[in-house]
């Protein structure tokens, strides 16, 4: 059996602490390898070398930094195909969407090629007379990153190329379900001549997320997860006099009003509910309809459409949707259908029956649309992370807005409208951190941020963009004088302008 490691100092570092995680295809549900789990001390070597290289490259020219992400880019273009292999083995996306992963995570480590741009400083002259005021912003340190299995090269590139262009060193601790993506992005950082200790991996579970979250060298720590865990987390590493932006969970509303264009919102939709097999934090997973005519011909093209998703294993080039993580996640998700039905709701399309020939150990799952979804159901409560579309009927866009604006996430939301007032009011109104107006996956470019609002980010900062910087960065201010002798060095009164 293949062993996953960590990556540490710029190479390869076994595991020692004796624990492991299965890691599957989830195509064929075949174990392909075990993942090393890092003990606290494991941890606590890759902070001390990332803490080490900290201190060099925290001043290492902004020339230099950026001339590493420059050939970094480079090397992540050509090896793009190699980063989607990995992910299709041990997430089960299918070749174009994990490519489409990869494409996103690049778009950060653009932003960090330019962040000499982002780092200038401000200066006022003459303040006072002989006086100059400076404000600069200075790396923190060592960085913590701590990421899910959904997007398993995409969330750790949001993190680290600007943590390393901030001048930070970082310890990266990847989901244990889907490692080695990271591995590979580590040592393709290494090849770029990023100094050893400033890119590390730690593979692992709750223990070495533990030690990460205590550590007094660790600055900050971003995280992607799910609620439960962000909230832990941010609870915890604050409590540790830590920075912290812990991204959470979601259920995300898509808003279709009556004068949408049917056709195109509902190709939205199941593009946006059951691509990645609907395991994106992303993902529409519920169509709010307004009014009974609107629901029952969106009903209608959705389930068309949806049933014609051809479900399959990545090595197939006309899967357009893969398995799901685990086997276990599988039957979760395939409860909440059954769920559905039991509690009122219409089972318009039941995929839990679905078999893939060739690959019946795999943990795929069909498409499902339940129809006259309510609040009050399980399947719209909770985030199913599946791929499961709800349907939920609303008589105006007040009752509309009122229900998503209750739900306790906010990542994103959507409106479907040709009506350019009526979205100009959602923006406003829905109370979501990203909005998309006939965009039904609003994952914003590089240079803006991602960040959701109530349960889906706990802390105050959005990653990458602007808001990553800030993050990434602490500021001070410099006040500085040059007086003649003669000028004197003033009194005990507090310094006044003059
Ligand atoms: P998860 O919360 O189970 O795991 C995330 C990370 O936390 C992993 O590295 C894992 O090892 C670690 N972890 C898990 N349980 C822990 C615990 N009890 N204590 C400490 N660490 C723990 O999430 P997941 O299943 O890997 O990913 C799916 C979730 O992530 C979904 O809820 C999804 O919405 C969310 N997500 C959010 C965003 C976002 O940007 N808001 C992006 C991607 C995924």
């Amino acid at each position: 059996m293949r062993t996953i490691g960590h990556f540490v100092d710029n190479a390869p570092a076994a595991g020692r602490s004796g624990r492991h995680g299965p890691v599957h295809d989830p195509a064929t549900g075949e174990l392909t390898a075990r993942v090393a789990l890092a003990s606290a001390a494991e941890v606590d070597a890759a902070v001390a070398a990332a803490a080490a290289a900290a201190r060099s490259w925290g001043r290492a020219s902004l020339a230099r930094r950026t001339g590493v992400l420059f050939r970094y880019r480079e090397l992540l273009v050509a090896h793009r195909e190699d980063v989607a292999a990995l992910i299709t083995a041990e997430h089960g996306k299918v070749p174009g969407d994990a490519l489409g992963e990869v494409a996103r995570g690049l778009e950060i480590v653009e932003l960090a090629c330019g962040i000499p741009e982002k780092l200038k400083g401000e200066l006022s002259m003459e303040v006072s007379t002989g006086v100059d005021v400076a404000s600069i912003r200075q790396p923190l340190g060592v960085v913590a990153g701590i990421t899910p299995f959904n997007f398993p090269a995409m969330v750790p590139l949001w993190m680290f190329p600007l943590a390393v262009a901030c001048g930070n060193a970082f310890v990266l601790k990847p989901s244990e379900k889907a490692p080695s993506a990271s591995l590979l992005l580590a040592s393709l950082a290494a090849e770029a001549g990023l100094p050893a200790g400033v890119l590390n991996v730690v593979n692992g579970d709750r223990e070495a997320v533990g030690r990460l979250l205590a550590h007094p060298d660790v600055a900050a720590v971003s995280f992607v997860g799910s609620t439960p865990v962000a909230r832990a987390v941010h609870r915890e590493a604050t409590a540790h006099g830590k920075r912290v932006q812990a991204l959470g969970g979601a259920k995300n509303h898509m808003l279709v009003l009556p004068d949408a264009d049917l056709d195109l919102a509902a190709d939205a939709a199941v593009g946006a509910a059951y691509g990645s097999a609907g395991e994106r934090c992303m993902a529409v997973s519920v169509l709010v309809a307004v009014g009974e005519d609107t629901a029952d011909a969106l009903v209608e093209r959705l389930a068309a459409r949806a049933a014609a998703v051809r479900v399959g294993p990545g090595t197939d080039p006309d899967a357009e949707m893969g398995p799901l993580i685990t086997a276990a996640h599988r039957a979760r998700v395939a409860g909440y259908v059954a769920g559905a039905a039991a509690q009122g709701a219409r089972v318009v399309l039941d995929g839990t029956g679905l078999r893939v020939p060739g690959h019946e150990a795999g943990f795929f799952l069909g498409v499902s649309l339940l129809d006259r979804v309510t609040a009050e159901m399980d399947a719209y409560r909770d985030e199913i992370f599946g791929p499961v579309l709800c349907v939920v009927r609303a008589a105006s866009y007040e009752d509309a807005i009122a229900l998503i604006n209750a739900s306790p996430w906010g990542n994103g939301s959507a409106v479907f409208t040709r009506d350019g007032r009526a979205a100009r009011r959602f923006q406003l109104e829905v109370e979501t951190g990203m909005v998309g107006v006939n965009v039904p996956i609003p994952v914003p470019v590089g240079y803006h941020s991602f960040g959701g609002w109530k349960a889906s980010l706990f802390g105050d900062h959005h990653v990458y963009g602007n808001d990553g910087v800030r993050f990434l960065t602490r500021g001070k201010v410099i006040t500085s004088r040059w007086p003649e002798p003669a000028d004197g060095g003033g009194g005990l009164g507090f310094p006044r302008n003059s």
